[in-house]
């Protein structure tokens, strides 16, 4: 970023824990991982930069809840692919009265959703985490690791409260971008074309019963219309999902790339002070012209934006194995599968369509152990959408829920001193965790 550059002065950092599990990011891969691991007994810490836990779920907020499920036969019958921790998280959503019932998409074979509160989602996590007995540390950014060897000795956080040592045992890093991997000098790679960033949107009031007459079809060809009539959309195929208050809407329809179509490095302070700006300006956009084109809409405001800008993909991982398009597409189970998922490769590349590539009817694939192992470490596991997967094949494995499948894998791994696979995946069928869906 800078040639210029200077040298900190040496200092003493007190050390804050000693666990034997860290979890770095609150994220559904964290909470999973985190839960996972204090249940198998292991005392365990998570650090999250945020004030509250959910990561992209709570903080980005999103249409639904996805990937629970695969779509059998010409009524698309739902059978599900994730057991586990998303059972008991599930119950405790339903509970808060935070969770509603799946929908289906009209446009796209294999793709359904389970709208959900995201404010009650933050404390359903911070519910389910003192349940399972584990500490969480808030408001904690991870800024440096030190390594030996190929083991990660301490994480840095600094706090409200100054900066802190952190010396675990294990680490899980589900911090999304890969943050302990990237620091601790493992390999990874951020793909050429990574898919867009989006601001996710709430627009209020809108008229939703003469919404629901428009057919989605002609909802895109409205935003057609804006975009002939002078309104630079960067993407007309938008979803627009009836949100748990009467007269609100979640609206996934921001674009964010640079000009042209060049993505943001979201890594890079600058370029992602610059994305998170272009989705607010996105969002005011789109305020505008579904105002002037969509009935219903006609008195919409923006009524919030998820307050971090939403990354679908960066960093990810080099591990022992590798996620494939292929694999995903051919419905491959890997004798390492740890999780499975059935949700399209549903890739957000430049120009105004996502690019949807449906599973065969009722095909599933299983997410491989060792997607989450990063190549030269021993004490360390990712979780979440930073595994090690080739773009295409992450843009079906990131979805929320196979997210949590991959935590709950990790975590139980950590907890259980990186046991044997085959150990592994029996402790996770003992806990109901999907290991074959079919
Ligand atoms: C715009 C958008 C729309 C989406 N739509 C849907 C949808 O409708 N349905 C669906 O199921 N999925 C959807 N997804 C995908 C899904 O939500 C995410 O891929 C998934 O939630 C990622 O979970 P994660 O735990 O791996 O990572 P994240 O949610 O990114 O969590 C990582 C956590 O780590 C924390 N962290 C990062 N760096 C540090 C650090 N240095 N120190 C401490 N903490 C750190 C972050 O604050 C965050 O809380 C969408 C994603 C995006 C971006």
């Amino acid at each position: 970023m800078t040639a210029d550059s200077l040298v900190e002065p040496p200092r003493r950092t007190p050390i804050l824990a000693r666990p034997e599990v860290l979890v770095v990011g609150g994220g559904i891969a964290g909470l999973a991982a985190a839960a996972a691991a204090a249940r198998e007994g292991a005392e365990t810490l998570l650090v999250e930069k945020l004030g509250f836990l959910g990561g992209t779920v709570s903080a980005v907020t999103l249409g639904g809840l996805c990937g629970a499920f695969r779509h059998v036969g010409p009524e698309q019958e739902l059978r599900p692919v994730v057991g586990g921790l998303w059972n008991e998280l599930r119950e405790r959503l339903l509970a808060r009265d935070a969770l509603g019932p799946p929908r289906r998409s009209v446009l796209v074979r294999g793709v359904h959703g389970l709208p959900y509160d995201p404010e009650r989602f933050k404390i359903v996590a911070d519910e389910m985490l003192a349940a399972c007995g584990v500490r969480v540390l808030t408001g904690a950014t991870v800024a440096g690791t030190t390594r030996e060897g190929s083991r990660v000795t301490a994480v840095f956080v600094e706090t409200v409260g100054g900066r802190y040592a952190i010396v675990p045992k294990q680490i899980v890093d589900a911090s999304g971008d890969a943050e302990i991997v990237a620091r601790s000098g493992g390999a990874f790679h951020v793909s050429p074309q990574v898919q867009a960033p989006s601001a996710m949107v709430r627009m209020a009031p809108v008229d939703r019963a003469t919404f629901s007459t428009v057919p989605r079809a002609a909802v895109n060809a409205a935003l057609e219309g804006a975009v002939e009539a002078g309104f630079e959309l960067p993407r007309t195929m938008v979803a627009v999902f009836p949100y748990l208050a009467d007269h609100e809407v979640h609206v996934n329809a921001t674009r964010v790339f640079k000009p042209g179509g060049t993505p943001f490095d979201t890594s890079d302070p600058w370029d992602r002070a610059a994305a998170e700006a272009e989705g607010r300006r996105q969002a005011f956009l789109y305020e505008a012209a579904m105002r002037a084109s969509l009935p219903g809409f006609d008195r919409a405001r923006v009524a919030g934006i998820g307050p971090v800008l939403g990354v679908r993909e960066s960093r990810l991982i080099a591990g022992q194995a590798v996620l494939r398009e292929a694999d995903v597409m051919a419905g491959v189970a890997p004798v390492d599968t740890i999780a499975c998922c059935a949700w399209p490769i549903e890739d957000h590349a430049p120009g105004r369509a996502t690019i949807w590539r449906p599973l065969p009817d009722g095909a599933w694939y299983g997410i491989p152990f060792g997607s989450l192992v990063p190549l030269g470490f021993e004490n360390l596991l990712v979780a979440g959408r930073c595994l090690s997967a080739e773009h295409g094949a992450q843009a079906s494995a990131r979805i929320s829920l196979a997210c949590l499948a991959m935590g709950e894998a990790a975590g139980m791994a950590a907890a259980t001193g990186m046991p044997q696979v085959a150990v592994l995946q029996a402790r996770l069928r003992e806990r109901g965790v999907i290991l074959h869906a079919g």
